[in-house]
């Protein structure tokens, strides 16, 4: 008998944390690994937003904050949400939280009771259905094939929906397919949504500023604004200002969903870095020229890896709308044989073949709810993109 608590025991450590420990141990027995399963930007924090952080320590912004986050981030926060969505939030309808990550457990935490359920489209971010379980609810994941985009159709979610429903989580552009939802797309799910009140939705906004189309990322709420009082919007400054350490993200939302995550983190963690708020204020309302020029450098690793990735045979992408990953499609691969004798089963098995023969480190599909794919992530160099994509295809070539 463990002391552990069931509801813990049943959620996994993260897969891509497992998938990057496992090429790390390779590498230190020395072998050449091609890490491409990173979900971080590899730019550094533009200069502007750490002399801000610099500044504050100076000035002795060190102390405990206020639970939702100090009135300039707050201020920061809605100013942005403004300009750049539309939307207009006071500052008791904001929190300031350790990371997007934390704005979503929490945001799970005070509002499911054993058994809601919680409808999530896949392929999905990996700590989605662990967070639900964490919580003690019912992931009902949505499998949203390649045909359709990746992409929930009303038809789906109306479906799924049942009376214990008690969110959807939408996630777009989408970690890990890049997917992104148009504003017509919205409005068609939005009409489902406004029958069942029940459902409350969580849209994760986290990559809604690396688009590859040139188009500003629409919002739920701009297509539908009578969900307002149901939706939680969830962002953070984690993937767009190259800022996954300072742990800065924040929920909107309706002030009673609101106050409950302020009273619940002020029983267990307390207010987000004081010092990390500076410098995400800074980094909202500062110069966002970064913005448009690390796009454009993801953008030319994304139509190189493209190009390189749907050459190799049996492996085939879409071009993603947004964020910094490829989901290939390696149906193709499944049933060949390695050249060591083993036939590639499931992705889990294309991965470990890669990795073992190759070098090459990625993710399953099977981690983000649908087989067969990997993900690949494009927040790397051009040249350890070009190597990858090299050994990729060797590792193809070896097929029978
Ligand atoms: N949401 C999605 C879809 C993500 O991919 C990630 C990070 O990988 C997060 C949220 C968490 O971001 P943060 O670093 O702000 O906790």
């Amino acid at each position: 008998s463990s002391r552990i608590a069931s509801r813990v025991q049943r959620i996994k450590p993260s897969p891509s944390t497992s998938a990057a420990d496992r090429a790390n141990s390779l590498r230190r027995e020395g072998r050449s690994i091609v890490n491409l399963v990173v979900g971080e930007p590899d730019f550094d924090t533009p200069v502007h937003i750490c002399e801000a952080a610099a500044a504050a320590i100076t000035r002795g912004a060190t102390r405990y904050t206020l639970m939702a986050g100090t009135v300039e981030l707050r201020q920061a926060i809605a100013d942005k949400l403004l300009r750049e969505n539309k939307l207009s939030y006071a500052l008791n309808e904001i929190i300031a939280t350790s990371g997007a990550k934390s704005a979503i457990y929490n945001a799970l935490a005070v509002t499911l009771e054993p058994g809601d359920e919680v409808i999530i489209p896949a392929p999905y971010w990996v700590s989605y259905p662990d967070m639900v379980i964490a919580c003690e609810g019912t992931p009902i994941t949505i499998a949203c094939p390649e045909s359709s985009g990746f992409k929930l159709l009303p038809e789906q979610l109306a479906a799924a929906i049942t009376p214990r429903t008690r969110w959807l989580i939408i996630n777009s552009p989408s970690n890990p397919t890049g997917a992104a939802y148009t504003l017509e797309e919205y409005q068609a799910l939005a009409k489902v949504l406004l029958q069942h009140p029940q459902v409350m939705i969580m849209s994760d906004d986290i990559y809604e500023h690396i688009r590859y189309d040139g188009e500003r990322t629409p919002h739920l709420l701009e297509a539908e604004p009578a969900l307002r009082e149901r939706t939680l919007v969830i962002n953070g400054v984690s993937k767009t200002y190259a800022m996954t350490g300072w742990r800065i993200g924040y929920a909107a939302g309706p002030t009673d969903l609101i106050r409950a995550i302020d009273t619940l983190l002020s029983q267990s963690s307390g207010n987000c870095c004081s010092v990390s708020q500076a410098a995400a204020a800074a980094a909202m309302n500062g110069d966002q020229s970064f913005v448009a020029s690390s796009v454009e450098i993801y953008r030319q690793r994304r139509d190189h890896m493209l190009a390189g990735i749907n050459a190799i045979p049996g492996l085939s992408c879409v071009a993603p709308d947004g964020a910094f990953y490829l989901y290939i499609n390696c149906s193709g691969w499944i049933g060949k044989t390695t050249p060591q004798g083993q036939q590639l089963a499931n992705d889990g098995d294309v991965v470990m073949y890669l990795l073992e023969s190759e070098g090459v480190a990625v993710v399953a599909g099977v981690a983000y709810g649908l087989s067969p794919y990997f993900r690949l992530s494009i927040a790397t160099s051009l040249e350890n993109l070009d190597e990858g994509c090299k050994r990729i295809a060797r590792a193809a070539a070896a097929l029978q």
